[in-house]
């Protein structure tokens, strides 16, 4: 696959849609967090080393932290809430988003790794 910018758009797509970056038929996951070792559509293999996912959990820290600490001033500046009030909603969002991101981590690190290295 040459890569271009539409190409990257599309395996960014797929990545979204928890696919194959290479095919975008194949599912990543089989359970809620249980992912295939390869896709079952075209055989590319998603987890390529011994700890490859720890890049998704820098991803998924990042977005978390994107999330949590913008949100924490601009509700503060808006609604202008008791500081435990934010603290709480907002430690609570910290501590549930990773939770739901995680697939998403996953997906978008295989992607990342694709476009950088889509031969390996
Ligand atoms: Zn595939």
């Amino acid at each position: 696959m040459r890569l271009t910018l539409r190409n990257i758009k599309k395996i960014l797509q797929c990545s979204i849609g928890l696919k194959c970056p290479r095919c975008c038929k194949g599912s990543l996951f089989k359970k809620r967090f249980s992912m295939f070792s390869h896709c079952p559509e075209c055989e590319l293999k998603y987890e390529r080393e011994q700890g490859y996912f720890i890049g998704a959990m820098y991803i998924n820290y990042g977005a978390t932290v994107f999330l949590v600490f913008p949100g924490y001033f601009v509700t503060d500046l808006i609604i202008n809430t008791p500081f435990w009030f934010n603290f709480c909603v907002w430690g609570v969002v910290s501590a549930i988003f990773p939770v739901f991101f995680y697939r998403y981590s996953k997906s978008f690190w295989l992607s990342f790794d694709f476009i950088l290295n889509p031969n390996s």
